[in-house]
């Protein structure tokens, strides 16, 4: 933890206008110092509203540079390199804004992923850091469970994006104030009543999806109008795209999550990495 002045912050949002506060995690809280005062703000669901509301009028963008000053040096974005996670890239990319970068390689990804990870790196220039699931335990679940373990159970499933996913993104994620996601709202029952900037009690940071509120009409369209690189599979009915034995294709008129984890109930379709 840094060592601080506390200062007085009479008004968040007119330092959080400003970028003139810096942040500080302890004991769990977001504290906000800022330079005009003189008393320590401890980051609670309440400011976290606030924040909500100064930035309800920002775009995505804004949103990224906002969260880049606000975090400086201490935030991350999670890529999947879904459409989504190809415009947040393109953003920070193009602001060279001060946002790592990084993804979870489960080791069943689709060939398109990877390709699609040295085309944006050539593109933009940039390094995406990739996380890998930790091989004792890999090789532990895989032993006792068998390779395809994810469709005999729900429990099953759980196991292997805990082992594959979850303890990586935990990694990743360490010594970080806050990180970043493609969520939208529209792409699951789970996400409906997510916001642009949440506290993660599950990881004990700030999360911000700047995308939240666009459609997917929005997002394939920006990415296409861009000229943004994407994974060859949205152009072959993917709309979301994840592990391949727990991905398929959609057929028009189906739900956009429809082709993930397709034997199980919507309410049971998130992997563990954005519970609430
Ligand atoms: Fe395992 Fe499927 Fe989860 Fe990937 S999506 S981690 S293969 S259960």
């Amino acid at each position: 933890m840094k060592n601080y002045f506390p200062a007085k912050l009479n008004n968040l949002s007119q330092c959080i206008e400003e970028g003139s506060n810096t942040n500080y995690l302890f004991g769990g809280l977001l504290i906000f110092a800022c330079t005009h005062s003189t008393e320590i703000i401890n980051m609670k669901q309440e400011d976290i509203n606030q924040l909500n509301q100064t930035l309800a009028k920002a775009n995505a963008e804004e949103i990224l540079k906002k969260a880049a000053t606000l975090f400086h040096g201490k935030i991350s974005f999670a890529s999947s390199l879904g459409f989504e996670d190809q415009i947040i890239t393109h953003f920070i990319a193009k602001n060279n804004l001060p946002i790592s970068i990084f993804t979870l390689d489960t080791g069943r990804l689709f060939p398109e992923t990877y390709d699609l990870i040295d085309r944006t790196v050539a593109k933009y220039k940039l390094n995406i850091e990739v996380y890998f699931p930790d091989y004792r335990q890999l090789e532990k679940m895989v032993s006792e469970k068998g390779i395809n373990l994810f469709y005999d159970s729900i429990e099953n499933r759980k196991m292997c994006c805990g082992i594959r996913k979850t303890e990586p993104l935990k990694r990743a994620l360490q010594n970080l104030d806050a990180w970043i996601t493609g969520l939208r709202k529209e792409q699951a029952v789970t996400r409906t009543h997510m916001k642009a900037i949440e506290w993660d009690a599950m990881h004990d940071l700030v999360k911000i999806n700047p995308l939240i509120n666009w459609t997917a009409e929005e997002v394939e369209t920006f990415v296409r109008s861009e000229g943004i690189p994407y994974n060859k599979l949205h152009d072959k009915g993917f709309p979301s795209i994840g592990c391949q034995p727990c991905t398929r294709a959609i057929q028009p008129g189906e739900d956009i999550r429809a082709g993930r984890w397709w034997w199980e109930q919507p309410e049971q379709k998130e992997c563990g990495l954005h519970k609430s």
